[in-house]
């Protein structure tokens, strides 16, 4: 292969790199508010459940009341088992970093989400 070859296929391979580094910056925004909407939604749900739990006591009726505390449990758990995972494989969960090694280093702002996600 002549050298002319060779600096080609590795000036291809740069900006192919180059391309999917950007793609990967893409992907970790989206994923950085896909999470950012999914804390939104479970604290908005949350709140309405206990709205409706609150309206439901008023009620008397207490059926309907149990149903909707299985579920408040379920949902937040599940999001914060996700989190949790990451966080334990190596990655930041937090707003600062999202999505990058930790490096093997507790990372406070990490800390500090997990704690409220709890
Ligand atoms: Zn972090």
């Amino acid at each position: 292969m002549g050298k002319k070859k060779i600096l080609e296929q590795v000036s291809d391979m740069a900006e192919q790199i180059g391309g999917l580094y950007e793609q990967l910056g893409d992907l970790k925004n989206r994923l950085g508010s896909l999470l950012e909407e999914n804390h939104r939604l479970t604290s908005e749900n949350r709140h309405l459940r206990n709205r409706l739990d609150a309206e439901t006591n008023e009620d008397g009726s207490t059926d309907d009341e149990e149903q909707v505390t299985d579920k408040t449990r379920d949902i937040p758990g599940e999001g914060y088992d996700n989190l949790a995972r990451l966080y334990e494989e190596g990655f930041h969960i937090c707003n600062v970093h999202f999505g990058s090694p930790r490096e093997d280093e507790d990372c406070l702002f990490c800390l500090l989400f997990l704690n409220k996600t709890k």
